[in-house]
């Protein structure tokens, strides 16, 4: 006889021992996952306050990780980024901006450093990247200067400007060039 109620569809069923809760095999294991989905809930902020002090402790293993990620998932990345971009792009863009801004200062004496320390290195992978879109960069150039010209002839005047006078200084030290 049925003398109990499933604890999940309330379907009333004939219990096999004194503490059975469920009337099915599936009833259970949704109860179980239930139990589980609650006890996340309850201990969210211990679960990732643990998570966050192990990613700080791990810090190699966890950067490590997230190289994986990227380089497993970077068309997904990049086509998630793109659709971002697609939706939300002025707000993106102000935002950058303004991170930018906030942080310019900071950003150039990190990059000063990173020079200093990693120069060699830099320069090498710039000038291989340079040679690799050479077509491309020059192609930007030949747009830039077609879109831009009143602003190109300014700054050529502006050097010539620089130019002259710099040679008259020179003529002034009595050195010719
Ligand atoms: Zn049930």
């Amino acid at each position: 006889m049925a003398d109990r109620e499933c604890a999940i569809c309330g379907i009333g069923f004939d219990p096999a021992g004194t503490c059975a809760k469920y009337c099915s095999d599936a009833c259970r294991k949704e109860g179980a996952r239930e139990a589980y989905r609650r006890y996340r809930v309850e201990h969210r902020e211990e679960t990732r306050e643990r998570g966050r002090r192990w990613r700080q402790a791990n810090l190699d293993k966890e950067r490590a990780r997230a190289r994986r990620y990227t380089v497993e998932y970077r068309d997904e990345l990049a086509e998630r980024r793109r659709l971002r971009r697609l939706k939300h792009g002025d707000k993106i863009r102000e935002a950058s901006r303004r991170w930018e801004a906030e942080r310019r200062e900071e950003t150039r004496e990190r990059h000063r450093l990173r020079r200093l320390a990693d120069g060699d290195k830099i320069r090498e992978r710039e000038r291989l990247s340079r040679l690799e879109h050479r077509d491309k960069i020059r192609e930007r150039g030949r747009r830039y200067r077609a879109e831009h010209s009143d602003k190109v002839r300014e700054t050529q005047t502006k050097w010539r400007l620089k130019r002259v006078a710099a040679i008259a200084a020179l003529r002034d030290l009595g050195i010719e060039i």
